[in-house]
């Protein structure tokens, strides 16, 4: 058999992926051996947590600093809670307003707006930042979709829609397709994106009816950004995946978080990228790990994610692997990046530094 039918046969299998969620301590322990640590917190439990059979099977069974790992199982660290700020997501996506929007949309910028339409995930992050929401479902929204479709449908300043969650991609076929068809009815929507894991965690869902409902030409295109925060998460299923969205016209790019102890030494760094680009998914941010409440175990200084950029990928290696290190505000993504290039400036020339500490200098031009 070719790797392709294998793959063809993994393909139908998505929703039996769904009905083995790994979210109990059985189904986990066919996995990995537990630390007595683990054992207790899971037995403890009060979150909700779980993920695939197959994001599951890549955890090292033996290793509990595995990355995947900790991304998966729930450890004591989230119960303390240092710097992470009460009320999270009300204060991130501005739902304190005046505006009257409904709870499915997110609003920070004019022409730009985040539609919730679900709060499953295939897999419950641990560093999660809508946690409150999604992980430990303390916030209650409602996901009307028909009110978050009528909003839009009369704010025609909204030029480009983000469907996310929860992931969307978790929807039956004949949502997706609802939710498109609205969108591109909307004279003024020019470009939908989703935000989703699923190929990160369940690839098996880019199925042959999903890239009739998400593929071929239109004039108002389909963006997708996945997440994936390490290298071990790029499989060849996940490489097959990102082919069969790109083949049927979906732009893929990744939105990885800078995560202590998982993703932010160097060489983690610097594979993870070269190998997003190896599986044709092009970097686009690494958020800053946001302030939410229990999540200061994978929080780093403010200033690593532009370090590690300096470090591990500008000059280092190709270009197109470099993404923009952003922090998400209540008033928008602020770029956080590297700021050494410019050394000295004066009337005459600017004074620039390379990745290898080598100095240059260009001319100075008056407005
Ligand atoms: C992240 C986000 C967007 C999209 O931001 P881009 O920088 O355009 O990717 C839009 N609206 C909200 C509320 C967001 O959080
Ligand atoms: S997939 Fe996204 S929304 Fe769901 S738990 Fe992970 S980070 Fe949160």
């Amino acid at each position: 058999m070719s790797a392709k039918d294998s793959l063809a046969e993994i393909k139908e299998e998505w929703q039996t992926q769904l009905i083995d969620f790994v979210n109990t301590t059985e189904k986990l322990e066919e996995y990995i051996n537990l630390t007595d640590e683990e054992r207790s917190v899971l037995q403890a439990n009060k979150t909700t947590w779980g993920t695939t059979p197959y994001f599951a099977s890549l955890m090292d069974p033996d290793n509990p600093n595995c990355p995947i790992r900790k991304q998966v199982v729930p450890s004591r660290q989230e119960q303390e809670n240092t710097y992470g700020m009460d009320n999270y997501l009300v204060w991130k996506e501005n739902r304190d307003n005046d505006e009257n929007r409904p709870d499915t949309i997110a609003r920070q910028y004019k022409d730009r707006v985040a539609f919730t339409v679900t709060q499953n995930c295939g897999i419950y992050c641990r560093h999660c930042f809508r946690k409150e929401l999604v992980v430990d479902g303390n916030l209650e929204l409602d996901f009307n979709v028909e009110e978050g479709l009528y909003w839009i449908s009369q704010h025609p300043e909204v030029r480009d829609v983000l469907i996310t969650g929860g992931d969307p991609l978790l929807l039956p076929d004949e949502h997706i397709a609802y939710l498109i068809e609205r969108l591109r009815e909307m004279s003024h929507i020019e470009m939908i994106r989703f935000g989703s894991r699923v190929p990160i965690v369940l690839p098996q869902r880019i199925t042959e009816n999903l890239k009739k409902i998400l593929g071929g030409y239109h004039n108002v295109p389909i963006w997708l950004n996945t997440q994936c925060n390490h290298p071990k998460e790029l499989t060849h299923e996940v490489a097959w995946a990102v082919f069969e969205l790109m083949s049927c016209g979906v732009n893929v790019g990744n939105q990885a978080v800078l995560l202590k102890g998982i993703n932010d030494d160097v060489e983690t760094f610097r594979e993870l990228h070269q190998k997003l680009l190896k599986t044709r998914i092009r970097p686009y941010y690494v958020f800053y790990c946001e302030a939410a409440p229990g999540i200061d175990h994978f929080r780093t200084p403010v200033e690593k994610g532009a370090e590690l950029i300096r470090d591990a990928l500008r000059g280092h290696t190709t270009g197109l692997a470099q993404p923009m290190h952003v922090v998400a505000t209540n008033i928008g993504k602020i770029p956080l990046m590297p700021d050494y290039y410019i050394t000295e400036k004066d009337e005459k020339e600017y004074t620039l530094r390379n990745h290898k500490d080598e100095m240059t200098k260009i001319p100075n031009v008056p407005e």
